[in-house]
C-alpha cells in the first residue's frame, strides 16, 4: 500500500480560512448536514429510570446518523488536510492531532447534547491545545459551522461543546472522533468510534469506518474502499451499512442492515491476525512470536484504528493482539464503541489474562483510563480465545518490566 508521508511537527495552519475555501469548494451538499438530528420523537424523559437495551433504539438511531455523518465529514477533510499538507497538531504528550479531531468531536457532542441533554460523554480531546492556538481553533470554527450549519457558534461556546458532560452519571457516551490519527494523517484507515455505557457497561458500539470496504466482497485485507459502519446493540446482534445513506430513512436502512458474524475457525494455524500499523502502539514482534506459537504462517493485517475490529466482527480476522509498553494505560475509546460489535458477532475481548475488561472507572471519573493492571488486550473470534491467551502466558507481560 502506497504510504504519503506527511509531517507530524507543529501545526501547520496559516490561514484558517483557507479551509472555508477549500470545503465550499469540495462539497456542494455539506451544509445542514448535522442540522436534521433533532431530539428523537419517542424520547425517554427519565431515561435513568429504564435502562435496558431494548430501549435504545432512539439511541442506536442518533449514534449511526451522527457517526455516519461526521465519518462523511472526516473523509473529506482527510484528503483536504493531505493535499494542503497541513494534517497534523502536536499534543503535549507528542501525539498529533489533526483539525479534524476537534470538528469531529465538536459535532458529534453537539449532536448528543440536542438529543439527549442530560448524558455525560467522555470523549479523547479537551478544549486544551486548540485554545492555545488561535488559528486552528478558527478553522476548527470554519468546518464545524459548514458541517453542522450552525452559524452561531463562539471559540468559548465550540471550546465548552468539546469539554462537555465529564461527570459521573449513569448513562456515558464514549467518543474517539478520529480513532487511529497516524492513519488518518497517512492518508489510510481511520474510525469515528463511539459507544455508550450505562452505569460503565458498554452497551451500544458504532464504528464509522470511512475507508473500509462497505461489502466483504470487495474487502482484502487492509484494501482502502467506499466506508463501512458496523454497529450493534448489546444483546442484538452486530450489523454493517455502508457509510454513505441510499435514500432511504435510516430507520428503514437499519431494519434491512447487514448481520455480521466472526468466523468460525477453531484451529490455531488458521487464524488470520491483525495488529497496529504502529509498532509503538503493539509489539509487533511479540505478536509475531504469539502466531509462530499457534502454528499460525499467514503474515498479520497491518491496520490502523477500531476498523480492525469491525473487519474481525465480520469474520475476516480471527485474533488480534494489543501489547503495548508496559506502563501504558489504556484508554476506553479505544476499546468500548468496538467491544460491543465483537461480543455481539460472537468474538470476545479480555485483557491479556484473560479477564473482562472494565471500563467503569473511566466513565466515572470522566478521564477515560482503564486500570494500569491491564497489560494488554486480546481479541478474538471466541472460539480461538481461550488458546491465544494460553499461548501468550509463556511471554506476556514480560518479565521484570
Ligand atoms: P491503533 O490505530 O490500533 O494503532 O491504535 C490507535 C490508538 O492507540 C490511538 O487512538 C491512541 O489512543 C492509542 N495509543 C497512542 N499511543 C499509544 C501507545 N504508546 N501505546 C498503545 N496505544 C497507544
Ligand atoms: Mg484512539
Amino acid at each position: 500500500m502506497q504510504r504519503l508521508h506527511l509531517p507530524q511537527k507543529q501545526a501547520m495552519i496559516s490561514s484558517p480560512h483557507i479551509f472555508l475555501a477549500l470545503f465550499l469548494f469540495l462539497s456542494g451538499r455539506v451544509a445542514m448536514a448535522f442540522s436534521s438530528i433533532r431530539r428523537p420523537s419517542r424520547t425517554n424523559s427519565r431515561p435513568w429510570l429504564c435502562m435496558t437495551t431494548t430501549n435504545l433504539q432512539d439511541e442506536l438511531t442518533v449514534a449511526i446518523s451522527t457517526a455516519r455523518k461526521a465519518g462523511i465529514a472526516a473523509k473529506r477533510l482527510q484528503k483536504t488536510l493531505i493535499e494542503t499538507k497541513r494534517a497534523a497538531i502536536e499534543k503535549s504528550d507528542s501525539s498529533p492531532v489533526t483539525i479534524a479531531d476537534y470538528t469531529v468531536q465538536a459535532l458529534v457532542i453537539a449532536a448528543l447534547r440536542v438529543s439527549f441533554p442530560g448524558d455525560q460523554v467522555v470523549a479523547e480531546e479537551t478544549s486544551g491545545v486548540l485554545r492555545q492556538d488561535p488559528v486552528a481553533l478558527a478553522a476548527v470554527m470554519d468546518v464545524f459551522r459548514l458541517e453542522s450549519g450552525e452559524t452561531y457558534v463562539t471559540e468559548e461556546s465550540l471550546c465548552e461543546i468539546l469539554d462537555h458532560g465529564r461527570l459521573p452519571g449513569p448513562r456515558t457516551w464514549i467518543l474517539d472522533p478520529i480513532d487511529g490519527t497516524k492513519g488518518f494523517i497517512r492518508g489510510e484507515h481511520f474510525c469515528v468510534a463511539l459507544g455508550m455505557a450505562l452505569e460503565g457497561k458498554p452497551v451500544l458500539g458504532v464504528l464509522a469506518c470511512p475507508n473500509v470496504p462497505s461489502s466483504t466482497s470487495r474487502s482484502n485485507g487492509a484494501s482502502l474502499g467506499d466506508g463501512c459502519v458496523f454497529f450493534a446493540l448489546k444483546g442484538q446482534g452486530a450489523f454493517m451499512l455502508p457509510l454513505e445513506a441510499n435514500g432511504s430513512s435510516l430507520a428503514e436502512e437499519i431494519t434491512h442492515a447487514v448481520p455480521i458474524r466472526v468466523s468460525p475457525a477453531t484451529a490455531g494455524e488458521e487464524a488470520r491476525f491483525f495488529e497496529s500499523v504502529e509498532t509503538a502502539h503493539s509489539s509487533h514482534s511479540v505478536g509475531a512470536e504469539a502466531a509462530r506459537a499457534l502454528g499460525v504462517i499467514t503474515p498479520p493485517v497491518q491496520m490502523d484504528s477500531q476498523c480492525k475490529y469491525g473487519l474481525l466482527a465480520r469474520g475476516e480476522g480471527e485474533v488480534m493482539l494489543r501489547l503495548p509498553r508496559l506502563g501504558y494505560i489504556e484508554n476506553i475509546w479505544d476499546h468500548a464503541p468496538a467491544y460491543v460489535v465483537i461480543t455481539e458477532a460472537g468474538g470476545r475481548v479480555t485483557d491479556t489474562e484473560g479477564k473482562e475488561l472494565d471500563f467503569a472507572e473511566g466513565c466515572r471519573a470522566g478521564t477515560g483510563k482503564m486500570g494500569r493492571e491491564v497489560t494488554g488486550i486480546v481479541t478474538t473470534n471466541g472460539r480461538l480465545h481461550d488458546l491465544v491467551v494460553e499461548s501468550l502466558r509463556s511471554f506476556w507481560p514480560p518479565r521484570g518490566g
